[in-house]
C-alpha cells in the first residue's frame, strides 16, 4: 500500500484537461482529496481508485 498523506505530490497516469499530471494531496481518509497543481482544481477520489491511477509519488511531503 502506498503511503499517501497530506502534502504528498502524486504523478497520475492520465493528464488533467489543463495538461498537468501532478496532484497534491490535501486530505486523506476513505476518500483522498487531491488538488491539481496546474489549475488548482480540487477533487475527492476513493483511495482504491486513486491507487490504480498513480504512476509514482513525486514528493512524499
Ligand atoms: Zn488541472
Amino acid at each position: 500500500m502506498l503511503d499517501i498523506k497530506p502534502g504528498c505530490i502524486l504523478q497520475l497516469k492520465k493528464n488533467h484537461p489543463c495538461g498537468n499530471n501532478k496532484w497534491q494531496v490535501y486530505r486523506t481518509g476513505a476518500d483522498i482529496g487531491i488538488k491539481c497543481m496546474g489549475c488548482g482544481r480540487m477533487m475527492l477520489i476513493p483511495r482504491s481508485q486513486l491507487e490504480r491511477k498513480i504512476i509514482k509519488v513525486v514528493d512524499s511531503g
